[in-house]
């Protein structure tokens, strides 16, 4: 039985996923604003990963009284001088589909050479208490944008995501591959470390 409870301070359920099964050794509940029949949609109109995540993070743990986790994330591109980064869940309009996405990255990098291609996956992970005290820890992985998308499994840009140590895209990773290199499994696994040592009789 996990005494302590964790919310996770997202609506996405690809990111639900990945932090279920990269917090699920910890000592606490898991739960998703789902499961409180929590409803928040919070606006992501900060400037830097680090901000987003916290007022994610602090939102929930505000509406729900509950220590809670936010993730804010996105791929950084050397040729675009960064883009998208904060932007990427809106790269090409707010409604669009991650396929869309991933097409439009390949338009606009038609023309780059290989040599340009660098890119990364930045994650911020903040812990919120619903008194505002806060902590972020942020993971990066380093790998180069694929010339075609390839691989089934993650999801947003995954398919184009090619790590070159592993030589594959991050969605031709088994997820526990995904787990042990991914910026967010990374972030994740410092904020663990803050969550392993906080005493079990903190009220969540
Ligand atoms: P946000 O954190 O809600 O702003 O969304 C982050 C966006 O960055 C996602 O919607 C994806 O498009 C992209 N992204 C972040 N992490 C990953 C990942 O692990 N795989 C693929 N795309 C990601």
């Amino acid at each position: 039985m996990k005494a302590r409870t964790l919310l996770l301070a997202t609506n996405n359920p690809h990111k639900v996923a990945e932090l279920q099964r990269l917090l699920r050794e910890q000592p606490y509940r898991i739960v998703t604003p789902a499961d409180l029949g929590l409803a928040l949609e919070v606006v992501e109109d900060g400037a830097t990963y680090a901000e987003n995540a916290a007022k994610k993070a602090r939102a929930f743990a505000q509406a729900a009284g509950m220590l809670s986790l936010a993730d804010d994330s996105g791929i950084e591109v050397d040729a675009l001088d960064g883009r998208p980064g904060i932007y990427s869940a809106r790269y090409g309009g707010q409604g669009e589909s991650d396929k869309n996405r991933v097409q439009l990255l390949l338009l606009e990098l038609h023309d780059v050479p290989r040599e340009r291609r660098g890119c990364r996956y930045v994650a911020l992970i903040a812990l919120a208490w619903p008194d505002g005290r806060l902590e972020s820890f942020e993971g990066v992985c380093e790998g180069m944008v694929a010339w075609k998308p390839e691989g089934a499994n993650g999801f947003g840009y995954d398919p184009i995501f090619y790590s070159p140590a592993h030589g594959m895209t991050v969605a031709q990773m088994p997820p526990e591959l995904k787990d042990r290199i991914s910026h967010r499994s990374q972030a994740t696994r410092l904020a663990a470390g803050v969550l392993r040592s906080l005493p079990s009789t903190t009220r969540p």
